[in-house]
């Protein structure tokens, strides 16, 4: 397999690039989808006024207004990874649906190693607990 690696973080929707909790890393990413109707630019979320909206949810193509719901739209793309498996510890690539599934309770995109298949789980970047409001 010869996965491409990005140029840019902008040609993707989703990009990585850490170190595994029990040793090896990892580099994944998922592209942007070329707009299936028009075939002329590339899905994103909608633009207004200069800004992107973050949390729409649903992606949009600049070109032709087609527009395709957010989960509907990122189950048809393919997340890539290059990585060090922490299980045989040599480097490979893989892909897999971008598609969380729960890994030991973690919410995570699972790829499997193409050399051992031992799976090697993406979790989801924890976000930093917010701060509680004091209580009287
Ligand atoms: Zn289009
Ligand atoms: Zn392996």
């Amino acid at each position: 397999m010869a996965l491409r690696f990005p140029e840019s973080v902008d040609e993707c929707l989703y990009f990585t690039n850490r170190k595994l909790e029990h040793g090896g890393s990892l580099k994944a990413w998922v592209y942007k989808k070329q707009c299936p109707e028009c075939d002329k630019a590339v899905m994103g979320k909608p633009v207004v006024k200069g800004k992107v909206k973050i949390r729409a949810k649903e992606y949009v193509c600049p070109e032709c207004n087609y527009t395709e719901e957010k989960i509907a739209h990122e189950e048809t793309l393919t997340l890539e990874a290059q990585y060090n498996c922490p299980h045989c510890e040599k480097d490979g690539e893989s892909t897999c649906a971008y598609k969380r599934k729960t890994y030991q309770g973690v919410s995570s995109y699972i790829v499997l190693c193409e050399h051992c298949g031992e799976k090697i789980p993406i979790t989801k970047k924890m976000k930093a607990p917010k701060k509680k409001k004091a209580k009287k």
